[in-house]
């Protein structure tokens, strides 16, 4: 179940939270895995470790996925390096939470071309190899946040909700090809992102948590494990949860 052997996957942003949690999984079940990162060469470089320490194969590789030349570039090298592409996750992303009246413009843009604009360029570069290929696997994260809204991220809400439109229309434009585009969305996840909410906020999140508890790394990155793999071959276009119950849609 699972097996991944000979498939490479790219995974944005995977120097630390997440997005090294699923390098590390991805490369666990057989993937040749590219660690994407923009400013942490140390915490990637030690992902790459992690993974080749267990007989895993991976390449640290330094990009800022929301600007469309280094996006185009990282895919690329990764091409280059193990000479196709399987598996995109589309997982870099980034937060700069502000009421409306407060935001700043520069607020917004960054946060739209770190989550939104990022998973259209690196998807974009992929598409071609993969239809070459007659196959490939495109998992993008969005965020329970990007169901429900959340006061004081109007600019994440809108990146996230942004990408599950943009997953849904990917899906029914590369289907034919054998192609899938699926979503996976998080609930609260304790990580570097999440690290400035206050204590009585992330308890209330607790309470109103069917399962009663947040969310762990491993939990996400099992998700996309499934949607990466063989066994996912007929599910497309979907928005998998992962919060515990918290948002039910
Ligand atoms: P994190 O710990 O802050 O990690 C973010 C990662 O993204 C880092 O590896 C960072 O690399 C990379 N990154 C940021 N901007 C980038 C850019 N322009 N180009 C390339 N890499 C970039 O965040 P996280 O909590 O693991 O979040 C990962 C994803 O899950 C995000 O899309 C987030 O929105 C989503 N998510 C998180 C939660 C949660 O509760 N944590 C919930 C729902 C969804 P550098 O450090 O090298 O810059």
């Amino acid at each position: 179940m699972f097996d991944l052997t000979g498939k490479v996957a790219v995974v944005t942003g995977s120097s630390k939270g997440i997005g090294a949690s699923i390098a590390v999984m991805l490369a666990a079940q057989g993937a040749r895995v590219v660690v994407n990162y923009r400013s942490s060469p140390a915490e990637a470089e030690a992902v790459v470790a992690a993974i080749t320490d267990r007989g895993g194969e991976a390449v640290a590789i330094q990009a800022d996925v929301s600007q469309s030349e280094e996006a185009q570039r990282l895919i690329q090298t990764a091409i280059d390096t193990y000479g196709q592409i399987d598996i995109l996750v589309n997982n870099a992303g980034t937060t700069r939470d502000q009421l409306i009246m407060k935001m700043k413009d520069e607020e917004w843009d960054l946060v739209l071309q770190t989550n939104l604009s990022s998973v259209y360029y690196c998807s974009k570069a992929v598409v071609r190899p993969m239809m070459k290929k007659r196959g490939g696997r495109i998992i993008n994260i969005t965020s329970v946040v990007g169901l429900s809204g959340q006061a004081g991220q109007t600019n994440y809400a809108a990146s996230k909700a942004g990408i599950i439109g943009f997953t849904k229309s990917l899906a029914r434009e590369v289907g034919s090809r054998n192609i899938t585009a699926n979503a996976v969305a998080p609930g609260f996840i304790p990580t570097a992102l999440t690290n400035v909410l206050p204590e009585a906020q992330i308890e209330s999140i607790k309470q109103n948590t069917p399962l009663g508890r947040l969310g762990t790394l491993e939990d996400v990155a099992n998700a996309v494990l499934f949607l990466a793999s063989d066994e996912a071959a007929f599910i497309t276009g979907q928005v998998l949860t992962v919060d515990g119950g918290l948002v039910m849609q």
